[in-house]
C-alpha cells in the first residue's frame, strides 16, 4: 500500500490505440516491443493488452523478461532481442522464447538444449546491416546457412536487423540497410532456407520507410505515444501526423508533502544554487532521480529547467533535484495547498508535459526518461 503520493498511471487503452496505429500505418502485423518493462509501463499488464490486441509476436531484450511473461502466463511467440544467453539455452527452450541467433556458438547451444528436451527451437536470424551492435555480417551468410544445416534442431523460421539512423533526416544508410537486409533475405530463400517472418521497421522504419515494411514490424516507442523523431530536429510530415493520432499512455503524478513562504535571497536545495528572487512560495515533491526525475530537471533562476504541473499551471523545479525530493516555485500559482496532485508528466487540465520535453530539457531522448521512470514508483491501470 502506497504511503507517498506518487504514481504512474498507465492507460492501456492508450497502448491499443498506438498499437493499431501502428499496425496500420504498415499495413503488416506489428512485433510488440516490450522491453525494459515495457519502457517503464509495466511489461506484464502491457504484454497482455498486446496480445488481446492481436499482436503475433512480443520482444524482449532478456532472457529474464521473457521468462517473467511465460511465467505471468502470456502464450504469445516472444522473441528475445539482446543475445544475452549466458549459456541458458535450457530456459529459452523450456520457456519456448525465440532468440535471435547469429553465431555458431548461437547454433550449437540452442541446438543442444533442444535436442535435449526433443524438440526443434525456433529462431530468427540477426544480420547487422549497418547498426554495428549485434548480428551477422552479411559476407558471412554462407558459412551461417551451412551452421544452420548442421543443426537441424533448431528452426531458422525468421530474418531481421535494426536501423541505426532511421529517424535522422539523412535516409542514406537506412535504405542502404534495407538493400543489404533484401539481398540477404535473396540469398537464403535460393539457399532453400524458407523464412516466414521477416522484420526490420522500428517505430521510425513503421512511419518512415514502406521499404521495410515487411512480413512483420517491430515498433517500441509509438506504443507508448511517441514517435522517435523529436524536436528541435526535423519532423518528417507522416510521423507529425502520427504524432498528433498517438496517445502518451503514461502519467506520472505526485502530491505536495510540504509548503513554504520564504523571504528573497533564500537558498533551496544542495549547493544553494536556487535563491529566492522575491518573497516565494515554495513546495516540495517527495521524488528525486531516484525515481527517475533526471537530476538536469534541476532549477536556477534564469535558466531552463524541469516544469510541473500544479493548479492546471506550469511551475518550475527550483534548485537541485535531489534523491528523493525536489522544490518546486509555485509562487505565481494561485491557491496552491498542501497535498495538491503535481503532474510530472502528463495533462492537468488544458496544460501538458510530455517525455519529449522533459528528455529535451534533460539532454536525452523521450526512451530515457519513460524507461527511468524508477521501480519504486507505483503503477496503477486503466
Ligand atoms: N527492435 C530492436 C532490436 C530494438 O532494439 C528496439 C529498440 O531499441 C526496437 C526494435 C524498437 O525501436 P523503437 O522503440 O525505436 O520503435
Amino acid at each position: 500500500m502506497p504511503i507517498r503520493p506518487t504514481l504512474a498511471t498507465v492507460d492501456l487503452d492508450a497502448v491499443a490505440h498506438n498499437y493499431r496505429l501502428a499496425r496500420a500505418s504498415a499495413g503488416r502485423p506489428a512485433i510488440g516491443v516490450v522491453k525494459a518493462n515495457a519502457y517503464g509501463h509495466g511489461a506484464v499488464p502491457v504484454a497482455r493488452r498486446l496480445a488481446a490486441e492481436g499482436a503475433p509476436f512480443l520482444a524482449v531484450a532478456l532472457v529474464e523478461e521473457g521468462v517473467e511473461l511465460r511465467e505471468a502466463g502470456l502464450e504469445v511467440p516472444i522473441l528475445v532481442l539482446g543475445a544475452a544467453y549466458g549459456e541458458r539455452y535450457d530456459l529459452l527452450v523450456s520457456h519456448r522464447l525465440t532468440p535471435l541467433v547469429f553465431r555458431r556458438d548461437h547454433l550449437a547451444g540452442l541446438a543442444a538444449a533442444a535436442r535435449a528436451a526433443g524438440v526443434r527451437a525456433a529462431a530468427h536470424l540477426k544480420l547487422d546491416t549497418g547498426m554495428g551492435r549485434i548480428g551477422l555480417p552479411p559476407g558471412e551468410l554462407a558459412a551461417f546457412v551451412d551452421a544452420a544445416r548442421a543443426a537441424p534442431e533448431v528452426a531458422i523460421e525468421g530474418l531481421c536487423t535494426h536501423f541505426a539512423s532511421a529517424d535522422l533526416e539523412d535516409r542514406e544508410l537506412t535504405a542502404l540497410q534495407v538493400r543489404r537486409f533484401d539481398d540477404a533475405a535473396a540469398a537464403l530463400q535460393a539457399a532453400g532456407l524458407p523464412l516466414r517472418y521477416r522484420h526490420l521497421a522500428n517505430s521510425a522504419g513503421t512511419l518512415e520507410f514502406p521499404e521495410a515494411w515487411q512480413d512483420l514490424t517491430r515498433p517500441g516507442i509509438m506504443l507508448y505515444g511517441y514517435v522517435p523523431f523529436a524536436p528541435p530536429g526535423p519532423v518528417p510530415p507522416r510521423a507529425a501526423e502520427a504524432a498528433a493520432a498517438l496517445r502518451p499512455a503514461l502519467r506520472w503524478t505526485t502530491g505536495i508533502t510540504h509548503l513554504k513562504t520564504v523571504p528573497a535571497g533564500t537558498a533551496v536545495s544542495y549547493g544553494g544554487r536556487w535563491v529566492a528572487p522575491r518573497t516565494s512560495r515554495i513546495a516540495t515533491l517527495p521524488l528525486g532521480y531516484a525515481d527517475g526525475y533526471h537530476r538536469r530537471l534541476s532549477g536556477r533562476p534564469g535558466f531552463g529547467c524541469g516544469e510541473v504541473l500544479v493548479r492546471g499551471r506550469r511551475a518550475p523545479i527550483a534548485g537541485t533535484v535531489c534523491m528523493d525530493m525536489c522544490m518546486i516555485d509555485v509562487t505565481d500559482v494561485p491557491g496552491v495547498e498542501l497535498g495538491d496532485e503535481v503532474v510530472l508528466l502528463g495533462t492537468q487540465g488544458e496544460a501538458r508535459i510530455d517525455a519529449d520535453e522533459l528528455a529535451q530539457k534533460a539532454g536525452t531522448i523521450s526512451y530515457e526518461i519513460l524507461c527511468n521512470v524508477g521501480q519504486r514508483v507505483p503503477r496503477a491501470y486503466v
